[in-house]
């Protein structure tokens, strides 16, 4: 059993698309970010990465390479786990992920967003868990500037 764990974060503007865990949630602003700025997906490929001791997210799909510019997330993550079973010769168990945002409530998305993750790490919606914090108004999160993401994943 190997464990890992990812964080990210990424700021609001206005003019994009929000896509949390793969799902698109209509909201008032997206996040800035060289992909679609996935913050869910990010954290889970830094877990799955992190489980394998294969680096991360920044190394596998460089920002400086063209080819990543508005790429799904999910599909790096998909991407990122299909090298891990084949280099590492690994497999997922089970994630455990917080999202951390003031705004907006993500309870109605949940469902969809576990499916998503789990047919990205070709798996079973029982094995992903997704639940939605605010930070009672504190910090940049509570400011609302942005949303943050922290993912625990298990492979056997
Ligand atoms: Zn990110």
């Amino acid at each position: 059993m190997r464990i890992g764990i990812g964080y990210d974060s990424h700021r609001f503007m206005e003019g994009r698309k929000l896509i949390l865990g793969g799902v698109e949630i209509p909201h008032t602003m997206g996040l800035t970010g060289h992909s679609d700025a996935d913050v869910v997906a990010h954290a889970v490929t830094d877990a799955v990465l992190g489980a394998a001791g294969m680096g991360d997210i920044g190394a596998m799909f460089p920002d400086t390479d063209p080819q990543w510019q508005n790429a799904s997330s999910i599909y790096l993550l998909n991407r990122a786990y299909l090298q891990v079973v084949e280099t590492a010769r690994l497999d997922f168990v089970n994630a455990d992920i917080t999202v951390l945002a003031e705004q907006p409530m993500i309870a109605l998305y949940v469902e969809e967003m576990r499916e998503k993750i789990a047919e990205a790490l070709l798996s079973g919606i029982s094995n992903v868990s997704i639940k939605g914090k605010t930070n009672e108004k504190m910090g940049f999160i509570g400011r609302g500037e942005g949303i943050a993401a922290i993912a625990v994943v298990l492979l056997e």
